[in-house]
């Protein structure tokens, strides 16, 4: 599996030009063979999103390595995720942040998550359940915040929990294609600049906000 990891990082995300130090390292790290169920290990390294129950799936690894990169992930930061999912993008962020708060709406997958980044000693995620499109209030202000699924819009709350000079990256447009990866910078006065990072495929943001 550690040679298969290795493989993976190289071949799937060093070869597509992710060069952060920092995130090949946390990628070279996360097993991502413990984020699904045991039928599929012998895949996880496989360069493709994978089936996590409830409909749902884990990221491919090159898109959640894209995302934490394009959203400045850096040491010492606070680092909100929306849509833990497995808890794989949270563990890889874990490894670079400081801190990473993480939300899920399934409650199953929320508590497997848990209960997973528990076992393996990712003690600085916290992960709770529910709606993230109101995203996490009392951590706030967050230095970066990584939407793993994909909506309409950028809900207004996410923006608001952004710190000044904070990134958030989220997939942004309608569910049957056309859907872009953007990115959000807030500014010291407030504004917010956007940027198209491309074209993604992610499953629906569920619910209030969205
Ligand atoms: N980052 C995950 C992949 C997640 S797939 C991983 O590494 O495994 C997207 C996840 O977003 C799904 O688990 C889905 O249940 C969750 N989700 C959808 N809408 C949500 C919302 N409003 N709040 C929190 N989680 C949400």
């Amino acid at each position: 599996m550690e040679a298969a990891r290795r493989r993976m990082v190289e071949e799937q995300i060093v070869a597509r030009g992710i060069e952060s130090p920092l995130v090949l390292d946390a990628f070279r790290a996360v097993p991502r063979e413990r984020f699904v169920d045991e039928w599929l290990q012998e895949r996880a390294y496989d360069d493709t999103p994978l089936p996590i129950g409830e409909g749902q799936t884990i990221s491919q690894p090159f898109v959640v390595a894209l995302m934490i990169e394009a959203a400045g992930v850096g040491p010492g930061q606070r680092v909100l995720e929306v849509g833990a999912g497995s808890g794989y993008a949270a563990a890889a962020i874990s490894r670079i942040a400081d801190r990473v708060y993480a939300v899920e709406r399934h409650a199953a997958l929320g508590r497997a998550a848990s209960e997973r980044l528990a076992v393996l000693g990712y003690d600085n995620v916290e992960l709770r359940i529910g709606d993230g499109t109101a995203g996490w209030r009392e951590a706030a202000p967050f230095d970066a915040i990584i939407v793993s699924a994909g909506g309409e819009a950028v809900p207004p709350a996410l923006k608001e929990q952004l710190a000044p000079g904070g990134v958030l990256v989220m997939p942004v447009g309608p569910q049957r294609g056309g859907q872009r990866l953007l990115r959000l910078t807030r500014d010291s006065s407030d504004g917010y600049a956007t940027e198209d990072l491309g074209g993604v495929a992610f499953v629906p943001l569920v619910g209030g906000e969205a």
